[in-house]
C-alpha cells in the first residue's frame, strides 16, 4: 500500500501542476521571477481560481476520532473517499494513556469508548488507513506521519487539527481544516482557499546552553505577539533554523499557529532528506531520486519577495515560560510577572489584569517563585524522542516533587525510548511513564487536571481551562518541564548544571 501511495502521490503532484499550466508557462515559471518556498508549493497545487478563491489540490488528509462529522457528510451524500489512499486516520485525542489493557471494550468512560469505536467503524467502512487503538504505530496525527514518511516536502497536507502546521517543517503547505472542509477534501481531494500573504521570520545565532527550539517559538511569540503572523504563510529561515534537527523544526512549525499563522514552513534540505530516507511511505528507488530533484527545487529563490519580514537573534535567548492565558504572555524564566500598568492601552491593561486574576499571580513576582502542582511532558509539540531525551537528562538529576506525566507521541517513540532506557530514568525519578496520545494537551480523553491545579506543560496552548476546569497552564520546553518536576516550582534548567 505504501509503495502505491508513493507512486500515485508523486505523480498526483506532478499531474496537478502540469494540467494547470499553459504551453510555455512551465519554462517561464522555472526561469521566471523569484519565488518563495510557499509560492512554489502553492502554485503547483492550484486547480483553478474563481473570484479571488483558489481551488487547491490536497495531497494528504489527516483525520482523528473527532472527525466523525466528516465521515457523516460523505455518508449523507452517498459518497466514498475520492482517493482513499491519501487519507490517514489516527487514534489520539481520545486514546487512554493510563492503560490500554482490554482494548477498546476495556475503556471505562462510555463517551471516550464510543468515539474510539466510531472511528474504527468509519475507517474500516471507508478503507482509510487507520493508525488505530491496536496499531503498532498508533500515535498523534502530527507525530506519526513524519515517522512514517507521509509528511513530505512540496505537498499540500490538511489535518483536522490546527497544529497541522507541524508538517510544514518538511517544506510542505500544511494547515488545519474544520469538519466540513475535511469532508469536502475526502469527497474531492480539493479545497477552496484564499491565497495567504507571506511572512519570513529569520532566526539567526546559536542556541545557548539550556535553550531549546520551544524557546525559539515562544520567544518569537513573546516578542512579536500572538497576532504577528495573522493569516500568513510563515517561512522560518536563517542560520539557527538551518541547524535545527527535523524534530526541533517540527516544534517551531507546530506553534506557528499560536502566532496566528495560517501555516509554518521551513525549506527542505539535507537534514530533511536524511530524516526521510527509508521511512515506510517515503519514495523509494527511482522515485526517491525524482522526488529529491523536485524537493531540491523548492527552497525560496534568492531575492524572492515576502509581504513581511522580521528577525530574531537567539544568541541571548533565555528559557521561556508562559505566565498568562495566551502564548504571548510569556517571559524569560528570570523575568518578573508584569503589572496591568505595563499594558500599552486599556484593552491590554484589562487583558493582563484578567490573566493575573485567573492565574492567581501577583505583579512583580519572580517567575521562579511560582509553585506548581503538576507537570505534563507530551503533545504534538514536544513528545518526540529528542524531547524525551532532553527531559530524561534533567529527570536524572532528582526526584519528582509533583505528579509528573510523560506521554510519548507514538508507540514507535515509546518503543525507542524504552530501548534507550529513558522509561527507567523517568520511573526512577518518580515520573509516570504512560501510553501514547494527546492526553493533557486538550484533556478530551479524560486526562484532566484537578480543579484549579497549576501545571507546567510542554503542549502548545495555555488557554483558560484547556487542561481541565480552572486549570492554570505554564508552557515550557521539555527540559524546563522536567526541571519544574524535580523542584516543584518554575526553575531555570540552566541552574541545575
Ligand atoms: S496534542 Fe494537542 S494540539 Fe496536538 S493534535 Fe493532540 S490535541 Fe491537537
Amino acid at each position: 500500500m505504501s509503495e502505491s501511495l508513493n507512486n500515485s502521490s508523486l505523480h498526483d503532484v506532478s499531474a496537478c501542476a502540469i494540467t494547470r499550466l499553459l504551453p510555455g508557462e512551465l519554462s517561464m515559471r522555472i526561469s521566471g521571477t523569484e519565488k518563495t518556498l510557499f509560492d512554489k508549493v502553492w502554485d503547483s497545487h492550484v486547480v483553478t481560481e474563481v473570484e479571488g478563491e483558489t481551488l487547491v489540490y490536497v495531497d494528504r488528509l489527516l483525520v482523528h476520532e473527532g472527525s466523525r462529522h466528516s465521515f457523516s457528510m460523505l455518508r449523507n451524500i452517498d459518497m466514498e473517499p475520492f482517493r482513499v489512499e491519501q487519507v490517514f486516520g489516527f487514534a489520539d485525542h481520545y486514546m487512554p494513556t493510563g492503560t490500554t489493557e482490554g482494548g477498546i471494550p476495556g475503556v471505562k468512560d462510555e463517551k471516550v469508548r464510543g468515539m474510539l469505536e466510531l472511528m474504527e467503524k468509519n475507517t474500516s467502512q471507508t478503507g482509510v488507513r487507520y493508525f488505530g487503538f491496536d496499531d503498532p504505530d498508533q500515535g498523534i496525527l502530527h507525530v506519526v506521519p513524519p515517522e512514517q514518511g507521509i509528511s513530505q516536502p512540496g505537498i499540500l497536507l490538511c489535518g483536522a487539527d490546527s497544529h497541522t502546521s507541524t508538517h510544514g517543517a518538511f517544506g510542505s503547505i500544511s494547515f488545519g481544516v474544520g469538519a466540513s472542509e475535511a469532508g469536502h477534501i475526502m469527497a474531492t481531494q480539493c479545497l477552496w482557499q484564499q491565497r495567504p500573504d507571506t511572512l519570513r521570520i529569520d532566526v539567526d545565532g546559536e542556541l545557548p546552553f539550556g535553550v531549546h527550539s520551544k524557546d525559539i517559538i515562544l520567544g518569537i511569540i513573546a516578542k512579536f505577539g500572538v497576532g504577528v503572523g495573522v493569516g500568513n504563510a510563515i517561512e522560518f529561515a536563517g542560520s539557527c533554523i538551518e541547524r535545527l534537527t527535523m524534530e526541533q523544526r517540527m516544534t517551531v512549525c507546530n506553534m506557528s499557529i499560536e502566532a496566528a499563522g495560517r501555516m509554518g514552513m521551513i525549506a527542505p534540505d539535507d537534514i530533511t532528506y536524511e530524516y526521510m530516507e527509508g521511512r515506510p511511505y517515503a519514495p523509494k528507488g527511482t522515485l526517491w531520486k525524482e522526488a529529491l530533484q523536485y524537493w531540491q527545487s523548492l527552497p525560496s529563490d534568492e531575492g524572492a519577495d515576502y509581504n513581511n519580514e522580521i528577525q530574531l537573534n537567539v544568541n541571548e535567548l533565555v528559557p521561556m515560560v508562559t505566565w498568562g492565558t495566551n502564548p504571548e504572555m510569556c517571559l524569560p524564566i528570570n523575568g518578573e510577572i508584569p503589572s496591568p500598568d505595563s499594558g500599552a492601552d486599556d484593552d491590554e491593561r484589562q487583558e493582563i489584569a484578567a490573566a493575573l486574576e485567573y492565574m492567581d499571580l501577583q505583579p512583580g513576582m519572580g517567575m521562579e517563585e511560582i509553585e506548581i502542582e503538576r507537570v505534563f511532558i507530551g503533545s504534538c509539540t514536544n513528545s518526540r524522542i529528542e524531547d524525551l531525551r532532553a527531559a530524561a537528562e534533567v529527570a536524572a538529576k532528582g526526584k519528582a516533587k509533583v505528579q509528573t506525566w510523560v506521554v510519548p507521541g507514538s508507540k514507535s517513540i515509546k518503543r525507542q525510548a524504552e530501548e534507550e532506557g529513558l522509561d527507567q530514568v523517568f520511573t526512577e525519578a518518580g515520573f509516570e511513564w504512560r501510553q501514547p496520545g494527546c492526553s493533557l494537551c486538550t484533556a478530551l480523553n479524560g486526562d484532566l487536571l484537578n480543579d484549579g491545579e497549576r501545571c507546567v506543560s510542554t503542549s502548545n496552548r495555555n488557554f483558560k481551562g484547556r487542561q481541565g476546569p480552572n486549570g492554570k497552564t505554564h508552557l515550557a520546553s521539555p527540559a524546563m518541564a522536567a526541571a519544574a518536576a524535580i523542584t516543584g516550582k518554575l526553575t531555570d534548567v540552566r541552574t541545575l548544571g
